[in-house]
């Protein structure tokens, strides 16, 4: 057995990445970088109490260790993997390198603090030596939410917008020095990416995990997206909105840094300040979803409006897997599903509606959809996902009410209008005249049998019909509407 080197306060530092998987405006980081460096990366697959990752997000989280072990090693410094409590992984790493220093970002998530104060309580205790920093200040949110509260998201993001501005984003230390290396696991061996079947082909043709990968989604909406944001960010068949979001989930880069991206393309002329004001907002709802799980550990587990506990929702397992595998038979909640189930993404609008259909159409409980976004998104997140949905349940914080019921017909014609969208995604009805391809089964049979199609054979007839499914959902709630 190795014997564990003295304890030196002077020793090397330690560099514990958590959901902060880059190196420029990374506040512990900064603080780390000043010792020679060991950076760890600890998977606690659960071990934590978290929840554990979904397939999406773990095929995710291998590309972007690669990409930090490389951007890593080009400078020196390993990344040692380890598997485990945190509580346990952190401080054996620090005896093995006989560190006298641990820097973290603190996390923003009850479970993530909760993992952070069982580590420095172990450090504390065996490791008195070590010094523990968190650099000058949070980055993954713009807003403090234990300084915050709120459940309504206008004076929210009012008070955010008045209260906060985030600092510049720090540069990347200008240098690296990697201190001597320690055991690590191989990432292959922790299997986070599909072998049999392999299903990440479409993940791999849509994403550039990783901090480069980001800088350049980025410097690609600056150029191009940002423009007409305001007015466009609701069209999935346009390319109008960031797709920064996975990069956003796994801290490949900060709110910081695009606020500020976003503020200088206003300031140079880039952008107008409509569009940069509508962006800044989206980010809000971030922050705004961060807010509300501190107020509620378990917003994916329980109604936010505990009137809905009594909702009859139905169980009708077929029709959640018509859902999941899109065949629904309306268009637009198909070609959203099979985006989803193909490259780990759903535009936002196309969300909203499907998480709708899903909800009042079907009646199926949210936290089934939540739980299917959470295994199928690459954007995965603890809190934006479950707010959301329970937003779209309409027992959220701050709902759209249960009654407003998307109709997915005048939705798809509203923000699909040409059905580019829709012929991307379910290429089965591409033949199908613009005037009847948001629905189907009210074309002529002779406009159907021109274009290829036939109901219930080569395209699902619909699995429910809107009025008799609108009606339904009324009805349902009209159960629980009284409770308080
Ligand atoms: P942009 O329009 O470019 O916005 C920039 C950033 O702002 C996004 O990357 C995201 O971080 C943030 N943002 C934008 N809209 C929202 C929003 N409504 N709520 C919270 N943050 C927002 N977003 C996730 O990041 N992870 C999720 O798991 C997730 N699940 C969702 C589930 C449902 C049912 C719905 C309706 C929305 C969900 N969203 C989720 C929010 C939103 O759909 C995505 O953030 C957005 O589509 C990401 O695309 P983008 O990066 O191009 O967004």
């Amino acid at each position: 057995m190795p014997h564990d080197p003295p304890a030196q306060p002077d020793g090397p530092s330690v560099m514990w990445f958590r959901t902060d998987l880059r190196l420029a405006d990374n506040p512990a980081l900064a603080v780390a970088a000043e010792r020679p460096l060991v950076a760890l990366y600890v998977l606690d697959d659960g071990a934590n109490g978290a929840r554990p990752l979904g397939g999406a997000a773990r095929w995710w989280l291998a590309r972007s260790l690669r990409a930090l072990a490389a951007a890593l090693a080009a400078q020196g410094v390993p990344l040692i993997l380890r598997r485990g409590a945190a509580a346990e992984a952190v401080p054996a790493v620090l005896r093995e390198t006989g560190a006298g220093l641990l820097a973290f970002n603190p996390g923003e998530t009850p479970i993530d603090r909760a993992a952070e104060g069982a580590v420095t309580a172990a450090v504390a205790k065996s490791l008195p030596h070590v010094a523990v920093s968190h650099g000058v200040r949070r980055s993954a949110l713009i807003h403090d939410p234990a300084s915050v509260g709120g459940r309504v998201f206008t004076p929210f993001w009012k008070h955010i917008r008045a209260a906060f501005v985030p600092p510049p984003p720090l540069p990347a230390p200008d240098r690296l020095a990697g201190a001597a290396a320690v055991r690590s696991d191989a990432l292959n061996d922790w299997e986070l990416e599909p072998t049999a079947p392999d299903w990440a082909g479409g993940l791999d043709e849509s994403w550039a995990p990783g901090e480069a990968g980001a800088a350049k989604r980025l410097a690609d909406f600056l150029d191009g997206g940002l423009t007409g944001y305001a007015t466009l960010r609701d069209r999935p068949d346009l390319d109008h909105v960031s797709r920064l979001s996975p990069h956003l989930r796994f801290g490949e880069i900060t709110p910081a840094q695009l606020w500020h991206a976003a503020r200088a393309a206003m300031a140079s002329g880039r952008a107008t300040s409509l569009d940069v004001e509508k962006f800044l907002t989206e980010l809000g709802w971030r922050e705004f979803s961060y807010n509300l799980l501190n107020q509620r550990p378990l917003l994916a587990e329980a109604n936010i409006q505990p009137r809905f506990d009594a909702f009859p929702w139905r169980q009708d397992e077929a029709s959640l897997a018509a859902w999941q595998r899109g065949l629904t038979g309306y268009p637009i909640v198909d070609a959203g599903m099979r985006q989803l189930w193909q490259t780990g993404w759903m535009h936002n609008r196309v969300r909203m509606v499907v998480a709708s259909f899903l909800v009042k159409h079907l009646l199926q409980d949210w936290r089934a959809g939540e739980a299917w976004f959470w295994d199928t998104l690459v954007d995965a997140d603890p809190a934006s996902n479950p707010a959301s949905w329970q937003w779209v349940a309409g027992c959220g914080a701050d709902a759209a009410p249960y009654f407003r019921i998307f109709n997915p017909v005048l939705q798809g014609e509203k923000f699909d209008p040409h059905g580019d969208y829709v012929r991307r995604w379910v290429p089965e009805l591409t033949d199908l005249p613009n005037a009847v391809l948001h629905r189907p089964w009210t074309a002529p049979p002779g406009v159907l049998s021109a274009a290829g199609v036939t109901l219930g054979e080569s395209y699902p007839a619909p699995l429910v019909d809107h009025a008799h499914a609108r009606a339904r959902a009324l009805a349902a709630f009209q159960t629980i509407k009284a409770k308080a």
